[in-house]
């Protein structure tokens, strides 16, 4: 019988009553290794009235306070740090270095969170109007929601519920139903920092529990990240029920070689940015963009013995540099995708679909595969797979790189390599994309800057984290006052204007 977890709402455990479970894997042995009860529509909105009636409380708290009791909870999540890299590799399968990495990056979002007292303050201006003052603040919006993919346990619910909490918000977080273990044990340590019970809640949960999130009247606003046919679903029926959205979704991410790139550093931030976690992070070069058939034939030379010695294993073997898949069904979909690729006539020049581990022959494993001479009409070139696969299109000057990019349905990375400073200053300036890297593979931005996609990437306006979090979790509200000065104005019955 495998371990049973729970909810955890109101500072406790909860065990799930809805008599529905969803099954969590080691995707290392392919084993079951616990089961995660899945939120009925009561058990939610029980969890949303919790965190409505905390709101209050939290609300009048004093910023300060409340950032004091985050920066209790960021020294707590140092503390922890091997723990909870150890919780996401177990569940994701990703090897413990990147997940740990992945960890410390969403610490620093709970870092930047603890100077919301100076991001919260507001304006002022004296005289608007003669005895007449103005000022603006930013006030929290309520309980808002946060619904987050399998592939970053810790660091995508914490680019969402820092910042919310620090503005004075209360959290319901529904975190993927494949790997919840994570933020349970970080709702735990919020509880240990000093946070009021109802403050910060996680339901587990699947459909049934993100339609009452998106639903229900007391939830003011969603944040999502997961896949753009969610996203685009998310964004429509939480804007339809009044609630503020940001919906993150999927990306196609292209990285452009020119010519004069240094073509070591190339190789080695493609074999990082491609295969790293396997593939599955929503910033992974997917597509290497050749400019010039010299530059394709130096990529490919260079990658393809590097792609065949990956050192795919357990995330817990040291010695690994890939993990496997989330699942059995997400295996068989990438391995779908690369079928389809050679269907398509794209050149398949490594093929990872003959890889067992010994050991782990049951676990979710595909080796690295590289695909050559991809055009623009194949399905693997216009879809994420979301596997350990990169794609190289040759295109013949940068004009048809930038076009390339710029009618991709997605618009969430991208990179340019060159040292030519013109090449790529034009690139970042006409790319539609929401995050540009020069020579940098992966430009996920720091906390202190914003995150976030262009075009079918992102539904919605505000990006998470840095200002634009400030902003989407607070309202601004504006006060005009008078003070009594013994002048009467009388009565106006036009629109007022300065006198
Ligand atoms: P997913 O869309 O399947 O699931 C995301 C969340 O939505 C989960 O919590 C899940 O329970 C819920 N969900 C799934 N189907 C639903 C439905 N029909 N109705 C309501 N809720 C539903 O995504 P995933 O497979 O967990 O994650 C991988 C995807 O996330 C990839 O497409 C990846 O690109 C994307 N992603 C995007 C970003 C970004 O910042 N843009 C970051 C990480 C991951």
């Amino acid at each position: 019988m495998s371990k049973e977890l729970h909810h955890y709402i109101n500072g406790q455990k909860v065990t799930g009553s809805s008599g529905r479970f969803g099954d969590i894997y080691n995707p290392a042995t392919g084993a079951v290794s616990a089961r995660v009860p899945l939120a009925s529509s009561a058990e939610t909105a029980a969890a949303i009235e919790v965190a409505a009636k905390a709101f209050p409380g939290w609300r009048d708290t004093p910023p300060l306070s409340r950032a004091r009791i985050l920066f209790r909870f960021k020294e707590l999540l140092d503390a922890h740090l091997d723990e909870l890299a150890a919780l996401v590799s177990a569940e994701h399968g990703k090897v413990l270095s990147d997940a740990r990495g992945s960890v410390i990056r969403g610490i620093e979002v709970a870092e930047f969170s603890t100077g919301a007292p100076h991001l919260l303050k507001g304006y002022f201006s004296e005289n608007v109007g003669r005895n007449v003052d103005s000022h603006s603040v930013r006030q929290p919006l309520g309980v808002c929601a946060g619904i987050t993919p399998f592939n970053f346990p810790a660091m995508v619910p914490m680019w969402m519920f820092p910042m919310a909490l620090a503005c004075g918000n209360t959290f319901i977080l529904k975190t993927s139903e494949k790997v919840p273990s994570t933020a349970l044990r970080i709702a735990e340590l919020l509880t240990e920092a000093g946070l009021p019970d109802g403050v910060f809640n996680v339901v587990n949960g699947d459909k049934e529990a993100v339609d009452t999130l998106l639903t229900h009247a007391q939830v003011a606003a969603v944040s999502f990240v997961g896949s753009t046919p969610v996203a685009e679903y998310i964004y429509q029926t939480a804007t339809r029920h009044g609630k503020r959205c940001q919906a993150l979704g999927g990306a196609k991410n292209h990285m452009v070689v020119m010519p004069d790139a240094d073509m070591e550093q190339v190789a080695d931030a493609l074999m990082g940015a491609a295969y790293g976690s396997a593939g599955e992070r929503c910033m992974a070069i997917s597509v290497a963009v050749a400019v010039g058939e010299e530059t394709a034939d130096a990529i490919i030379q260079r990658l393809t013995p590097r792609v065949q010695a990956l050192r795919v294993g357990p995330g817990n073997d040291p010695a690994a540099e890939m993990g496997p898949l989330i699942s059995a069904e997400h295996l068989k979909k990438v391995r779908g995708y690369v079928d389809l690729g050679v269907e398509e006539g794209a050149e398949l020049v490594v093929d990872g679909r003959g890889l067992t581990i010994k050991g782990h022959q049951q676990g979710f494993y595909l080796g690295g595969c590289l695909f050559d001479k991809v055009t623009r009409s194949m399905r693997i070139y216009q879809e994420e797979i979301f596997g350990p696969v990169l794609c190289v299109v040759r295109v013949p000057d940068f004009d048809t790189a930038l076009q390339l990019v710029n009618d991709h349905e997605y618009g969430n990375g991208t990179a340019i390599f060159t040292r030519d400073g013109d090449t790529a200053r034009a690139y970042s300036s006409q790319v539609q994309v929401g995050m540009v890297g020069v020579n940098v593979p992966i430009p996920v931005p720091m906390a202190f800057h914003s995150f976030g996609g262009w075009k079918r990437s992102l539904f919605g306006d505000i990006h998470m984290h840095g200002v634009e979090g400030v902003h989407f979790y607070t309202k601004l509200k504006t006060v005009t006052s008078r003070w009594p000065t013994g002048i009467r104005a009388g009565a106006d019955f036009h629109m007022p204007t300065m006198k």
